[in-house]
């Protein structure tokens, strides 16, 4: 078992190499002294654990409402299976492993380095099944990870089309896009605008709980409120346990209007997070619904390269910047022609072919290309093509969440990327052994394969 990469510090070996199943750096601009950082973030200083404490943990439920602040269900497709899979919302986690997929050996992973969450992008169980029995391979890791006590909790759909921080943003990061863009917008899931009203000394604790369970997020701030004082008045009734005052009487008690603004899909649990905190027997407050706004979110992204470079330099660009796979960098088109406009779309993006080339994308970079649709944007004078590993496309991302999580949970968690390489792909030969047939252009010898 080679060691996870530690995104966040923890109280490891010190000098433990932050590095990937192949010893390489894969997202090195991500990674500073084990912390990674996006562009972002980089203005803020890491969130530092202290060496040999044990961390504090969080309940499941606050780690989700953490991730689903980030990655809204909402925005996931309609076809998908997010959240989460098993565990109990109210054990404690304090360390967390990502993954893009939940293999039997990132499970191992998992139980060996003492995680109790393990988050993945793909479903394990994205089809629907009659049950988990252990003779069925998925149904055995279900049965592993509840023996462990692991819980399993998914983002993906969700976290390829998020405004921020998502599987594409990480994607158009490494790569270095300036400024990128969706190639296909989604609306941005709805947003409520909570107002509440509470004695002053009860404001800072009603912002910390409804910040767990998912208020408060604008952007990359967390824990965002406003706040108002003013003088509450009320007079309990004869049936009322009032915590201030007594019954038939006028109180007057100084309170603040606290407003913060909480996804729609998550009023529930905002809600509850209410009425557990808040001192009051019927504590007053509304939920106004926000108009929507231009959105962000959205699959894949476009952007520009620094400076032109040519299409054989952007693929070993790509070669450098994801972890190594069997299959490495695929490549169509003139490998001179000049780049500089560049699409991208983690994981299985050739349905974004005309969105990349309306955008006026040079290259599209994604994963799973097929045959014909290749071969129709070559003929037509289209985007230029890189072809990765659909597991590379997606794991700049790892990270990313790893680092967010850590941070929006105020270092309370561990977090870590797995170090298993979860490409199906295990060889890659190179063919040519028909005389008869034209030769390549020779181009993929710098950029491709690195086993
Ligand atoms: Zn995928």
């Amino acid at each position: 078992m080679t060691k996870a990469v530690l995104v966040t510090p923890a109280p490891a070996e010190p000098g433990a190499e932050t590095s990937h199943t192949t010893g390489r750096r894969a997202a090195p601009d991500l990674q500073s002294e084990g912390v990674a950082l996006t562009a972002d973030d980089a203005h803020s200083e890491p969130v530092a654990t202290v060496s040999g404490l044990p961390l504090p943990g969080a309940s499941l439920a606050e780690v989700i409402a953490a991730l689903e602040a980030r990655y809204d269900p909402a925005l996931a497709e309609s076809w998908d299976a997010v959240g989460l899979v098993c565990g109990d919302p109210e054990e404690t986690v304090r360390s967390v492993l990502f993954a893009v997929d939940p293999t039997a050996a990132v499970v191992d992973e998992a139980i060996a380095t003492g995680a109790d969450l393990v988050v993945t992008h793909h479903p394990l169980l994205l089809t629907p099944v009659h049950g988990v029995p252990a003779t069925d391979p998925r149904g055995r890791v279900v049965h592993r990870l509840i023996r462990a006590g692991v819980a399993l909790f998914t983002a993906h759909t969700n976290a390829d089309r998020a405004a921020d921080h998502g599987v594409n943003d990480a994607l158009a990061a490494v790569l270095g896009l300036v400024d990128p863009t969706p190639l296909e917008t989604v609306p941005a899931p709805h947003t409520d605008t909570l107002v509440v009203f509470a004695p002053v000394a009860h404001a800072d604790r009603l912002v910390d709980v409804l910040s767990r369970a998912g208020a408060g997020v604008i952007g990359d701030y967390t824990r965002c409120a406003w706040q108002t004082t003013g003088t509450g008045t009320f007079i309990p009734g004869g049936e009322a346990h009032p915590a201030i005052g007594t019954s038939g009487s006028l109180e007057r008690v100084p309170e603040v209007r606290l407003e913060m603004v909480a996804p729609s899909g998550r009023r529930a649990e905002v809600l509850r997070a209410l009425h557990e905190c808040h001192p009051y027997q019927d504590p007053g407050y509304t939920f106004f619904e926000n108009a929507a706004t231009p959105s962000r979110a959205g699959l894949g992204r476009v952007g520009e390269l620094a400076g032109p470079v040519t299409l054989r330099e952007f693929a070993e660009q790509v070669a450098a910047a994801l972890p190594a796979t069997t299959g490495g960098v695929r490549v169509a088109g003139d490998p001179d022609r000049l780049v500089r406009t560049v699409a991208v779309c983690g994981g299985s993006g050739g349905s974004l072919l005309g969105a990349a080339a309306a955008a006026g994308a040079d290259v599209l970079l994604t994963s799973d290309l097929k045959h014909h649709p290749a071969s129709d944007a070559g003929e037509s004078g289209g985007p230029a093509l890189c072809d990765v590993a659909h597991y590379a496309s997606e794991w700049p991302w790892l990270p990313v969440a790893a680092d967010l999580l850590h941070r929006d949970l105020g270092g309370r968690v561990r977090t870590a990327v797995s170090a298993c390489r979860t490409d199906p792909w295990t060889a890659h030969v190179a063919s040519g052994g028909d005389a008869a047939a034209p030769p390549s252009t020779g181009m993929v010898g710098g950029a491709a394969a690195r086993g």
